[in-house]
């Protein structure tokens, strides 16, 4: 009940909103919608989707279905549209593609959808992983920088983009928000999307993919400044270049590019879900904090989490994603 009545006073406010914003289109810069990511929005909601409620969120079991909903409620509540039909955020995957590793269950991606406003055929993918490792031995693996922190990224980055669609700002290409499940068990839910996609994968211009920003890393301990880029210039020297210049003109964030090499024997690029939509050919760029000692532990929990730092990172995301949305032409795979 409640939530069908939260679900009618959105719709009430988004038609007000766009018939204030037919006649007086509000100028922001990119920079203004970008800062509606905070530190404070993202912890709120990470604390609650690697809550202990959510069980460790393994695939097919009770806490991913219910990290699904949580994710599916609050782009109901956010007034964000589904790309597959009103009030269906799910693209389901049965239970046989899993080939066991769910025990004979089923489990879904959840998207959301910002149409773009000029060229709405041509896709941008961001996308993270929900699912985690679920309970073992009566301990809950939080899985809060894996994935916690780059579900909660995207979904932030989507509520950025609607606040400017709302405002007659909107992204000129379309964001497909992509949050999907069975990583952990081999990426089962973004090679099911790249098997079965909602929109023509010659038509994806990019894959952005954020897999654990939320932490400082091993290696780098004591540097509050730096993320990992992977990928950016495999397919497209175009890609990595934009990549480059967003990050000067607005985050300045130290991108290190060590886990690009060909030759590290981590073979990161290979380990995530961007892989499915680069093996398609779609450039894609993984945003990646390097491992730590919590990583796939039970420790692994909201409260190790480095807020200001996860926000920048996630600033980073929403502006590239801004300006390969709104750039006037489309990226292209120049080095196939
Ligand atoms: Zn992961």
């Amino acid at each position: 009940m409640i939530r069908f009545l939260l679900v009618i006073a959105v719709a009430l406010t988004v038609s007000c909103n766009s018939a204030q914003n037919a006649s007086s289109k509000i100028k922001m810069a990119p920079v203004d919608y970008a800062n509606t990511i905070t530190a404070e929005k993202l912890k709120t909601h990470l604390y609650t989707f690697a809550g202990d409620e959510m069980e460790g969120r393994r695939t097919g079991e009770n806490g991913n279905n219910k990290a699904a909903e949580y994710l599916r409620n609050m782009y109901m509540d956010e007034g964000i549209a589904s790309p597959i039909e009103e009030n269906n955020y799910y693209q389901s995957i049965p239970s046989e593609y899993f080939n066991d590793a769910t025990n004979g269950s089923p489990s879904q991606n959840v998207v959301a959808f910002i149409k773009g406003s000029e060229k709405p055929e041509e896709i941008i993918v961001i996308s993270a992983h929900y699912d985690h490792l679920g309970t073992r031995d009566g301990k809950i693996y939080n899985g809060a920088d894996d994935d916690g922190s780059g579900t909660i990224s995207i979904l932030e980055v989507a509520k950025a983009f609607q606040k400017a669609a709302n405002e007659g700002n909107g992204p000129k290409r379309s964001i497909l928000i992509l949050h999907v499940t069975g990583e952990e068990l081999g990426l089962y839910g973004s090679k099911y999307y790249t098997d079965n996609p909602l929109f023509p994968l010659k038509n994806t211009v990019v894959n952005l993919n954020v897999d654990m920003i939320g932490r400082i890393g091993s290696e780098k301990k004591g540097n509050d400044n730096y993320i990992y880029l992977i990928g950016s210039d495999k397919l497209s020297q175009e890609l990595h270049d934009l990549s480059e210049n967003v990050n000067k003109k607005y985050t300045n964030l130290e991108l290190d590019y060590k886990y690009n090499d060909d030759n590290d024997p981590n073979r990161f690029y290979y380990r995530s879900d961007h892989y499915n939509f680069a093996k398609n050919d779609i450039p894609v760029i993984f945003y990646f904090n390097g491992t730590h000692a919590d990583y796939h532990k039970e420790t692994d929990t909201p409260e190790k989490i480095e807020y200001e730092l996860m926000a920048k990172r996630a600033k980073l995301i929403f502006l590239t994603a801004w300006e390969i949305a709104n750039r006037e032409g489309r990226i292209t795979a120049d080095k196939l």
